[in-house]
């Protein structure tokens, strides 16, 4: 999400005629597009800042723009703590980015972190890739988990129409990008806040409605989309999942703690069975799928049989993938404030214990690949070996391979069938056949 914020807000640069410079340190403007989800984001932008500061003494004329969700946190708090910054602006005034700046323009510092709405985006994004793109389908997020600060950072949930999805999408397959992955903080929420309700009385415009409007855009090969909630998502969305072609095998639903009273206190609104439920439903309608998740550890109050009972779903599920944390206590969020934290020491240490797990069962999992041929979308040249290039298979796994085939290269865009012959936790190698 904060990627594609930051190639929206790029774009908005490079249209006012900004050049991107090669140094951060060399810049006359810099933006740093922040993140607070857990304290060690927001420590590393201090950090950032501090170098800028130290700069701006002898150079006057630096913009320094602080935008995205610390920003959004500390508002005017942050032009107190950091008085050299020209500009705070949350990630709701993104696309207001050229405004904001010209109002700097005049000499003033600016805070924008009003509760706004967010407006289509007439610049184009610069994107980081030519073949991959992020397309936001719904901003903010309603939910209300007692350890997140999403909720205060990014607001309401904003869903946008079906029309203005599409033709983001068929403009970059006019571009030449083959993939597009949909957006949103519970992107099965989507649609939510749009009107409109179907003859049988369904809602209309939900995600599974959105992935049956933007599947026929031609030139787009693979759509994915992140992140799910476990509970928003419905048969009807595996369903559609199962039957059109283009939407890749591979399911984001993070389920946060393995242990029903631990889910409770986080007020995620599913039970753990609730979540195998899914996963099994998953699994019966399309074997091959790739499942991943976020789970937190030490989360006030977690016994050490919670913690257990954790490692034992992930056991139970065999997941692709996991994005694990420790438990951060947030500004403005309930479970900061309740008294039974656990000890830094015991958070890292459970931390560890259920990284190693989860690169062991990734591990395990990706055996299933081995001597099997995958569909990969070559994306780009490995940047640690410039004479292989790496793609992702349908899956999501990132794959490795040579640069040519028989008698002739293989281009960036294309898809081609790879033969997996090496596998580690979280990558696989292999050769590419015809
Ligand atoms: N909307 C998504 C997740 C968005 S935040 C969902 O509900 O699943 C991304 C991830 O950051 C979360 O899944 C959670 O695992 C992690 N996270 C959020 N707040 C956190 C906190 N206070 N401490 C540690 N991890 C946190
Ligand atoms: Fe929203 Fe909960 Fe996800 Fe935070 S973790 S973004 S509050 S659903």
């Amino acid at each position: 999400m904060n990627k594609a914020d930051s190639e929206r807000m790029a774009g908005i640069l490079k249209s006012m005629g900004y050049i991107e410079a090669k140094k951060e340190l060399e810049a006359d403007l810099v933006l740093y597009n922040t993140c607070t989800i857990r304290d060690n984001a927001e420590q590393k932008v201090y950090s950032y800042l501090g170098r800028q500061v130290q700069r701006k003494h002898s150079l006057p004329h630096l913009k320094l723009v602080v935008a995205g969700c610390l920003a959004q946190q500390e508002g005017e708090a942050l032009l107190r703590r950091v008085p050299e910054i020209d500009l705070v602006m949350g990630p709701q005034h993104a696309n207001r980015l050229e405004s904001l700046l010209t109002k700097v323009e005049t000499g003033n510092q600016v805070v924008a972190t009003e509760e706004h709405h967010i407006l289509e985006d007439l610049t184009t994004a610069r994107r980081d890739s030519k073949i991959c793109g992020w397309v936001n389908v719904i901003y903010g997020c309603n939910e209300r988990c007692t350890y997140c600060v999403v909720p205060a950072v990014r607001g309401k949930e904003q869903s946008r129409t079906p029309d203005a999805i599409k033709k983001e999408i068929e403009d970059l397959a006019i571009n030449g990008y083959k993939e597009i992955t949909l957006l949103g903080q519970n992107i099965d929420a989507y649609g939510r806040d749009l009107p409109g309700i179907n003859t049988n009385g369904r809602r209309k415009n939900t995600l599974t409605d959105l992935l049956y409007y933007v599947h026929n855009v031609k030139g787009i090969e693979r759509i994915r989309f992140a992140t799910s909630h476990p509970r928003y998502f419905t048969e009807r969305l595996i369903r559609a999942c199962a039957e059109l072609p283009k939407i890749c095998e591979h399911f984001h639903i993070p389920f946060q703690s393995g242990d029903n009273y631990i889910l409770k206190q986080m007020a995620r609104g599913y039970s753990i069975e609730k979540y195998m439920r899914i996963i099994n439903n998953i699994r019966s309608l399309i074997p091959h799928a790739a499942i991943s998740a976020d789970v937190i550890v030490g989360f006030p109050g977690e016994t050490n049989q919670q913690f257990k009972n954790t490692l034992n779903v992930l056991e139970r599920i065999g997941f692709d993938h996991v994005n694990t944390a420790a438990y951060s206590p947030r500004p403005n969020t309930p479970a900061a404030l309740w008294k039974n934290q656990l000890s830094e020491e015991t958070k890292i240490d459970r931390l560890q214990e259920i990284n190693e797990l989860v690169e062991k069962i990734a591990k395990q999992r990706n055996e299933r690949y081995r001597n099997k041929i995958e569909e990969v979308l070559v994306e780009s040249i490995n940047p640690k070996d410039n004479k292989q290039l790496m793609g992702r298979t349908r899956t999501n796994r990132l794959t490795f391979f040579p640069k040519s085939i028989i008698n002739r290269s293989i281009n960036i865009g294309e898809t081609i069938n790879i033969k997996i012959d090496s596998i580690r936790s979280f990558s696989l190698s292999g050769t590419p056949i015809n």
